[in-house]
């Protein structure tokens, strides 16, 4: 658990402990950068959309984020964007430079692209031939490097010295953060009545530290609660040792989450602002993706339906009705070959919920 759900009471708190006045600081420089994010040139303010079979079936009312109807199908666009635009002229000129397999490659690529700036993005050797196409697509070049994502990592950064291009990393950056952030602005734009909680998708801690960041500054009573697969779980086990640790095994079934450590800016900010981690199994996530699907006829993947696997998850366990429970369809870049393993578990995430 976090400090922030630890906190005592205004009155009894002592002014220069909680939080640390240079916190204070960091967390508004945060906000402003939030508010400057230029990313609607590309990114697209996403509906907030009620889900009243879940609703109904959760005596709660759930509304749904969808992040999925971003072009690129993800959020990730946001961060891309916002970083890109922070680059100074003779940084444009040479270009930019990731390593990804998934939504941050392609976000990157159609950001760099519309800005008529050059990207290369690194990508392991096996990667599916669907996700080359989708950044080749977008005008980047692609370098095939590396047997895993580490090594196409650490390829991407010698490039990104000896030729000078930017790294952009997917996460782990003020501008990034900043970008992912104005999902939570436009959160209390849509929604101003009462708000329990917003529940967010974790990786590397992006999304989760630019929302968390926005609202607990304005509405710090809003529970940010993220939620992450039982195997790849680095921002829960980050909060309970209070630094960032690195896991020895990443499950990788919801890709676009598979971690080992959260980002360090992400961390810095997720330990005095998120108030709880849960966790969902891969049969409760796949159960998401149906509960989503039925309720707005769209697919996500599996990163995309965690949020509303732990906002199942949290009702479960508190018992809580009538509460306004926001979950972010994060994305919804998943290969159609996967649909039949994630239908035929989401029957093993109902056996398990009523069992
Ligand atoms: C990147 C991603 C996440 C996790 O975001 P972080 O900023 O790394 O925590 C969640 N869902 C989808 C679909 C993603 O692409």
């Amino acid at each position: 658990m976090s400090l922030a759900s630890a906190q005592p009471a205004v009155e009894d708190r002592a002014a220069d402990l909680y939080p640390p006045a240079a916190f204070r600081a960091l967390h508004r420089s945060y906000v402003e950068r939030i508010l400057r994010a230029p990313v609607y040139d590309i990114a697209i303010e996403t509906p907030l959309q009620s889900a009243p079979r879940l609703s109904a079936a959760l005596g709660n009312r759930v509304l749904l984020k969808r992040e999925d109807l971003q072009p690129v199908h993800s959020f990730k666009i946001r961060g891309a964007c916002a970083r890109v635009s922070a680059l100074d002229e003779q940084a444009r000129n040479r270009g930019v430079i990731t390593a990804s397999a998934g939504n941050h490659a392609q976000g990157l690529a159609l950001a760099a692209q519309q800005r008529g700036i050059g990207a290369i993005i690194v990508m392991p050797l096996n990667t599916p031939e669907i996700k080359l196409q989708g950044v080749r697509s977008r005008g980047a070049e692609v370098v095939l490097y590396g047997s895993s994502f580490a090594e196409s990592l650490a390829y991407a950064i010698g490039l990104a010295e000896t030729r000078g291009h930017t790294f952009v990393p997917p996460y782990d950056d003020p501008d990034v953060i900043a970008g992912q952030g104005t999902v939570g602005l436009e959160l209390l734009r849509q929604h101003q009545g009462p708000l329990a909680a917003i529940f967010v998708p974790v990786g590397g801690g992006g999304l989760i530290a630019g929302i968390a960041a926005y609202v607990k500054y304005l509405r710090p009573e809003v529970r940010i609660i993220g939620v992450e697969p039982v195997g790849s779980n680095c921002l829960q086990a980050a909060l309970a040792a209070d630094e960032r640790v690195i896991l020895s095994q990443v499950d990788s079934f919801a890709d676009g989450v598979a971690v080992a450590q959260v980002g360090a800016h992400n961390f810095e900010l997720c330990r005095h602002l998120v108030d709880e981690v849960i966790t969902v199994t891969t049969d409760q996530i796949c159960l998401a993706v149906r509960d989503i699907y039925e309720d707005t006829r769209s697919i996500t993947e599996p990163a995309g339906a965690l949020a509303a696997a732990g906002i199942r998850a949290y009702v479960g366990r508190e018992g809580c009705t009538g509460q306004v429970l926001i979950g972010i369809n994060s994305g919804a870049n998943i290969d159609f070959a996967n649909l039949g393993l994630v239908a035929e578990r989401a029957g093993r995430g109902d056996q398990e919920r009523k069992g």
